[in-house]
C-alpha cells in the first residue's frame, strides 16, 4: 500500500469549511434558509418562550437602531410576522447579532431535524472517515461554527449521520484558530502529543498555527476555495491520500 499523509499521525484534526464542506455552504445554503424560513418559523414558534427571547433581543436592536437614527424597517409590534423584514434587513447587512444569530440557530436546528435541511460533504469524505477510523487513528474537528452547529453539521449531512466517526469537537472557546496556544490545548484535552496531530484546513495562517505548535499540517485545495495558494504547505485535493 502506498504511503498515506496520516501514516504517522494518530490523530486527525480537521477544519469544515473549504476542507469537509463548501466555503460556500453557509452562505449559500444555511443563511438563505434561514431568510427563507424565518416567517414560516415565528407563525409555527412564536408561543415558545426561547423564541420569545429572540423577539425581545431583537426588538431592543430595533429600537436601538431607530434611536440612532438609522433606516430600518417598519417593525409593527401587533404581529409577530412584522419583525420578520426587520430580521430579512439584519441577515442583508450581515449584522453580528446575538438576537438574529440565535433565532437563525433554531431555524436551521428545526431544518436538519424535520429533513428540509441536509449539510454538504465532499465526496472522498465520509470513504475517508471509514478508512480512518478503521486504521485506529481518531477524528476531531477543529471549526470557528459552534461545537452545537458542528454536531448538527455531522449528523444531518447528505451523506448520513457522520458523529459516530468523530471522537471530539473544538470552537474558538478554545481559542483562535491561527494561535499555535489553541493548538496546544486541543492536543492536551486530547491527551496526545502535537506531533502525533495531523492538522487539515484550507487558511494557511491556521496551519502555521498548528505547525509551530508542533503538528503535522496539510493544506486542503477544495473547489470553490478562496485561495489555492499553498505558502510551501504539502497540498491535497481531497482526503484519498491521506
Ligand atoms: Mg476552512
Amino acid at each position: 500500500m502506498t504511503a498515506q499523509y496520516s501514516d504517522t499521525a494518530d490523530v486527525i484534526l480537521l477544519d469544515i469549511e473549504g476542507t469537509t464542506t463548501p466555503v460556500d455552504y453557509v452562505f449559500g445554503v444555511l443563511f438563505p434558509f434561514a431568510r427563507d424560513h424565518v416567517a414560516d418559523f415565528l407563525t409555527t414558534h412564536q408561543q415558545d418562550a426561547q423564541v420569545q427571547t429572540d423577539l425581545q433581543w431583537l426588538r431592543q436592536e430595533y429600537e436601538t437602531d431607530l434611536a440612532q437614527g438609522l433606516s430600518v424597517p417598519d417593525w409593527q409590534e401587533t404581529e409577530v410576522t412584522a419583525a420578520v423584514a426587520y430580521i430579512h434587513h439584519l441577515i442583508a447587512i450581515d449584522r453580528k447579532s446575538t438576537g438574529l444569530k440565535s433565532l437563525q440557530g433554531k431555524i436551521w436546528d428545526q431544518g436538519y431535524r424535520d429533513g428540509t435541511l441536509r449539510s454538504q460533504m465532499f465526496a472522498d469524505v465520509k470513504p475517508a472517515f471509514e478508512r480512518w477510523t478503521t486504521a485506529g487513528k481518531q477524528l476531531f474537528i477543529f471549526s470557528s461554527g459552534s461545537v452545537q452547529a458542528q454536531k448538527l453539521l455531522f449528523r444531518y449531512s447528505e451523506v448520513g449521520d457522520l458523529t459516530d466517526f468523530i471522537c471530539g469537537y473544538f470552537d474558538t472557546q478554545t481559542g483562535s484558530k491561527r494561535e499555535a496556544q489553541s493548538y496546544h490545548k486541543i492536543a492536551e484535552t486530547i491527551g496526545v502529543a502535537t506531533e502525533k496531530i495531523l492538522f487539515i484546513s484550507d487558511v494557511t495562517a491556521e496551519l502555521k498555527a498548528a505547525q509551530a505548535a508542533g503538528m503535522q499540517t496539510l493544506f486542503s485545495v477544495r473547489p470553490g476555495n478562496h485561495s489555492s495558494e499553498s505558502e510551501g504547505f504539502a497540498a491535497i485535493q481531497n482526503f484519498d491520500s491521506v
